[in-house]
């Protein structure tokens, strides 16, 4: 009787740290979404909408991007970014890398994706935002939840350094970008992207559970999760090779020149 009553007690607790969470979770991203509306207002330049598509927050696969807690590790760790604005050439035979183009709010020029790869050791540490190589500013890119949570729980740790650290950043996305750049589409490895995912979500999820809503620590349990993640993560790197790699068949519009 005595366990029963503590095992539930245990479960109001959890249950009310759970509803705290998705409170504030759905505050918090509600003021994301609207702080990143209000960003695309700022881009003066001209999009022949006819000719592209337009990716904004309201995609599925950036959405995705802002709220999974998983990618807070791409984002802060790994200095993994995604624009804020992306232009999708429609139509052609072209996979969806090289149909890719990200505007630059700063000067309007209009970059194609294949910049920022990991063959030009370009795909990484982009912490600040994108670099242009064109006029030198930063693209602004949207922001992760989980990782807007953490940087405003560590601001004393970081907030003192950034601007040194800014300096140092664009100092090294200048010489980067000083040496010619491949624009090929890069290999896809999809057991490499998935287990890196897998990685991620494994960690966050581990945590999640048994730090905030404070499920009885099993080896069992973290055996399931290894399992669940990384099947789950070869799962999300296939369906991102076929989504990103796959070449449409029939040929419509224009090629576009980008810088
Ligand atoms: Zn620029």
């Amino acid at each position: 009787m005595r366990l029963k009553r503590e095992k539930k007690g245990v479960a109001n607790r959890q249950k009310n740290v759970f509803i705290s969470l998705c409170k504030n979770c759905c505050f918090l991203h509600f003021s994301l979404l609207l702080s990143n509306e209000l960003a695309l207002k700022h881009l003066t330049m001209d999009i022949d909408k006819k000719k592209y598509k337009v990716w904004t927050w309201k995609n599925p696969l950036v959405l995705h991007w802002i709220i999974n807690p998983g990618l807070a590790f791409n984002e802060l760790a790994l200095g993994q970014r995604i624009p804020k604005i992306m232009v999708i050439e429609k139509g052609g035979r072209k996979s969806l890398p090289e149909r890719s183009f990200v505007p630059c709010p700063h000067c309007n020029t209009l970059h194609t994706s294949l910049k920022w790869t990991p063959q030009n050791n370009t795909a990484f540490k982009n912490w600040f935002g994108l670099y242009c190589d064109h006029c030198g500013g930063i693209i602004p890119c949207v922001r992760n939840a989980t990782s807007a949570v953490l940087l405003a729980l560590t601001f004393p740790l970081w907030y003192w350094f950034k601007d040194k650290w800014k300096e140092k950043w664009l100092a090294d996305q200048k010489a980067k970008f000083a040496k010619p750049l491949v624009l090929t589409q890069p290999d896809f490895q999809w057991w490499y992207v998935g287990l890196r995912f897998a990685f991620s979500m494994f960690i966050f999820m581990n945590l999640f559970n048994f730090l905030i809503l404070q499920e009885v620590f099993t080896w069992k349990k973290l055996l399931i999760n290894a399992i669940v993640w990384v099947l789950g993560g070869l799962i999300f790197g296939l369906f991102m090779k076929k989504f990103t790699r796959t070449r449409p068949t029939r040929q419509r519009g224009e090629q576009v020149s980008a810088t």
